[in-house]
């Protein structure tokens, strides 16, 4: 994939910053690659925006995986994250890959993103 010769580097957290997080990925910012809008009952609810990156290219800079509250669901292919103080969703983890929700990546401006509809409804 593409994603893997034009990674750039980001960073982002939850909104109390007690965790914050870097990762590689091909830009996205404005429209440069889809950002999974998927309609599932949890991301749904939660307006969850997510693209994914291997789990070598995502590291927490604050706080760590241990002390995020883990949620999942149906199937339990996948495991929500979210702080257990301000309550955000930083990412979703599944088979080896980090969801990043792009909502909590700093900068992030959700006009200029290329939203493409998933449909994990069908899925779980
Ligand atoms: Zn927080």
């Amino acid at each position: 994939m593409a994603s893997e010769t034009a990674a750039k580097k980001y960073t982002g957290g939850c909104h109390c910053k007690r965790f914050r997080y870097k990762y590689t990925h091909s830009a996205f910012e404005n429209g440069e690659c889809d950002v999974g809008n998927c309609n599932c009952s949890v991301c749904n609810m939660n307006a969850l925006l997510f693209i994914y990156v291997p789990e070598t290219s995502f590291e927490l800079t604050s706080g760590s995986v241990e002390e995020l509250t883990r949620c999942t669901f149906n199937t339990k292919s996948y495991y929500h994250h979210f702080c257990p103080t301000c309550g955000t969703e930083i990412i979703g983890k599944t088979g080896g890959k980090v969801g990043i929700n792009v909502r909590m990546v700093d900068g992030i401006r959700l006009e200029k993103l290329k939203l493409k509809p998933f449909d994990g409804a069908a899925l779980l």
